[in-house]
């Protein structure tokens, strides 16, 4: 371990959360040591979005100008009628950097966690360890313990603070409630430009957008990768638990009954006949931040929420900045920082996972519930839709409200 003379954070997990929080903390001053399970991080996994209170904490870290060639700056946001591909509202996103202070990006998730790592790797305060798993941590009066197995070997390394970002089915939160499925199933595939269907591209006006597709009971998300050269789409459904993994593939044919009586637009995505990855979304009735004063769950292993209002991966980005914010280099005061740091996050995160239950009712809707939505989509400016969202996007968890 590099740099004795600071306190060590420990991160078990190396996803969006770990990575973020490995920055975070070398810059405030901390050296920091970081295990994934997984022996080489992995194209697995597809898109993600990217608001303007995640971009602006990248930007910061220097993550953004490493993820910008891949990442794509859509100019839209679109909401659109699944059966009639009717726009039911378009808000642009060219003014995002000077309403927001950063911009709307979108990208795979894989381009994310390398421009992560290769920042954290020109960083000399920071040790990444990889093929390591977290399988359990102990608690002494100074100190905090990880024991962590590389080939089937376990060894004991030791740090002031330990901070679980292992994800949705965190080992480390354990005993703490395990996830529970909401019910819904995330449908995921990408697809080569050069294979889109052509309905498609005239139904969003071939715009660099993001296309929110709404019907009932289920939605279709669709946004550009890759610099522009992919297409990623989820397809939102009712479903069944299957196992727990980013790989799964899906039945195509069940896919493809969902969204039958759709506009062709999506119907032609669907007929590609490509493999769509099947992934059962879990979440957290409640969220745990700070277990103890020296150990702290992070992004999904503390909270995951489903994707309805897009900000996952954002939230994860947010915590590790607003622990790293909240806590000096001084031990001392580090209660106190922790209690802070848990109710700032605790608000914060309950604000969202309520945007995202409102997304889901008026994504979903159907019968007079959609026609009210179309009709207040229809009546309201998308200057004004826009300003319902300052409060999420404006959102700097850099800094201390107190
Ligand atoms: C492989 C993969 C693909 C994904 N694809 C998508 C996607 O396409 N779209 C989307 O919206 N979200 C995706 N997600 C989820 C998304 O990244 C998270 O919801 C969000 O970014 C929060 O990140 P996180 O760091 O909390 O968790 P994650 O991104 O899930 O990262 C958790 C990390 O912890 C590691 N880990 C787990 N257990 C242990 C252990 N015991 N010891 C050490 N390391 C451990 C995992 O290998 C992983 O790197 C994916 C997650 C994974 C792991």
């Amino acid at each position: 371990m590099k740099n004795t003379a600071k306190p060590t954070v420990l991160i078990a997990g190396g996803g969006v959360a770990g990575l973020t929080a490995a920055l975070a903390f070398a810059n405030k001053g901390f050296s920091v040591c970081l295990f994934d399970k997984a022996a080489e991080f992995s194209e697995v996994g597809a898109g993600l979005q990217l608001a303007p209170n995640a971009t602006r904490l990248l930007q910061r870290l220097g993550v953004m100008e490493k993820l910008s060639p891949s990442a794509v700056t859509p100019q839209a946001l679109l909401l659109k009628d699944g059966k009639s591909a009717k726009t039911l509202t378009s808000m642009s996103l060219d003014a995002a950097v000077h309403r927001w202070g950063a911009p709307y990006v979108v990208c795979h998730r894989a381009d994310l966690q390398s421009a992560l790592l290769s920042t954290c790797q020109n960083n000399p305060d920071i040790t990444i360890r990889l093929g390591c798993e977290a399988v359990q941590f102990q608690e002494h009066t100074n100190l905090i313990s990880l024991t962590v197995r590389h080939n089937g070997l376990d060894e004991q390394f030791d740090g002031a603070l330990l901070l679980g970002c292992d994800g949705v089915w965190s080992k480390l939160r354990h005993p703490l409630p395990a996830p529970e499925f909401s019910g819904h199933i995330a449908w995921r595939l990408s697809v080569e430009k050069a294979d889109l269907p052509q309905s498609f591209l005239q139904a969003i006006n071939q715009q660099t957008a993001v296309s929110a597709w709404l019907g009932a009971d289920r939605h279709f998300i669709a946004y550009p990768v890759k610099a522009g050269s992919a297409y990623n789409f989820v397809a939102i459904t009712r479903g069944q638990v299957s196992d727990k993994s980013w790989d799964k593939i899906g039945d195509h044919q069940k896919l493809k009954a969902e969204y039958q009586k759709w506009h062709p637009a999506i119907r032609d995505i669907i007929a590609l006949n490509k493999q769509w990855t099947y992934w059962p979304l879990f979440q957290m009735a409640e969220p745990h931040f700070v277990v103890s004063n020296r150990f702290v769950l992070l992004g999904d292993a503390s909270h995951a929420v489903t994707p309805f209002a897009a900000q996952g991966a954002a939230m994860a980005i947010e915590d590790a900045f607003s622990l790293a914010e909240h806590l000096p280099l001084n031990q001392n005061f580090w209660p106190q920082a922790l209690k802070s740091y848990n109710v700032t996050r605790l608000k914060r995160i309950q604000s969202v996972a309520k945007r995202g239950a409102f997304n889901k009712f008026a994504y979903n809707a159907s019968g007079p519930i959609a026609l009210a939505r179309n009709l207040v989509f229809k009546m309201r400016s998308p200057e004004r839709l826009l300003s319902d969202l300052d409060w999420l996007y404006a959102y700097k968890a850099d800094q201390r409200s107190e």
